[in-house]
């Protein structure tokens, strides 16, 4: 498990200086660790006499002394496709409507991005290295729920109704408002567009055709 609080001397004043990870960090490590991915916080002795001192210290230069700003998660363990899996997700998360603002910025196989996904310079880290901007410590950043749920994505409910999901299509009779998830002479009424969004990233990442087909006979099939 990852540290989450300690206290670590500091090699220039001799002090001891008890720290804290940001709070955001907290939960993006906790969920990296329920996936099996290792996690570090507070750095080796490398870290903590480096000069400017870097996040993975409590006294980050120019931030308050006593949080920790960053975490490492070892992505790379995973085997290459895995990381270039998780760049290419992390840019798609960074340049999305998700807020990233909490980001001061990222490394992950071998480059850096801003917290907007787009790309500075190279880097030496090919695990991702996470780095909290001041004053965000209690951001909800959501990106490896994000990456969790793309890995594993709940089944949505309407699969579970039908009690298959691989022969599940989309149809709908033209002119008519009803989508329906229908397949194996079964339908079920898809309630609204939320939920038709939900079913198609669903089906996408499982390689199922997620378009609407249009009939213009009536969906045959009973109601479920
Ligand atoms: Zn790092």
């Amino acid at each position: 498990m990852v540290a989450k609080t300690g206290t670590v001397r500091n090699p220039f004043s001799g002090r001891s200086v008890p720290w804290a990870l940001a709070k955001c960090l907290q939960r993006e490590a906790e969920i990296a660790e329920s996936i099996g991915l290792i996690v570090y916080s507070i750095g080796n002795p490398d870290h903590l006499d480096n000069r400017p001192a870097g996040g993975h210290t409590p006294w980050r230069d120019g931030s308050p002394v006593g949080v920790v700003w960053a975490i490492d998660i070892m992505v790379d363990a995973k085997g290459k496709d895995y990381l270039r899996e998780f760049e290419q997700f992390a840019i798609r998360y960074c340049k999305s409507d998700a807020d990233t603002t909490a980001i001061r910025f990222f490394n992950v196989n071998g480059s850096q991005y801003k917290f907007n996904g787009i790309r500075k310079w190279d880097s030496g880290d090919h695990h991702f290295h996470l780095e909290i901007e001041n004053g965000k410590q209690n951001a909800n950043l959501g990106l490896m729920a994000a990456w969790k749920e793309y890995k594993n994505p709940t089944t949505p409910e309407e699969f579970n109704r039908l009690g298959f999901i691989d022969d599940a299509r989309l149809k709908q009779q033209t002119g008519k408002p009803e989508v329906w998830l229908t397949g194996r002479g079964k339908k079920t009424h898809v309630p609204n567009p939320t939920r038709l969004k939900v079913i198609q990233a669903f089906m996408k990442a499982r390689g199922i055709p997620s378009n609407v087909e249009q009939s213009s006979a009536p969906i045959p099939g009973t109601v479920i």
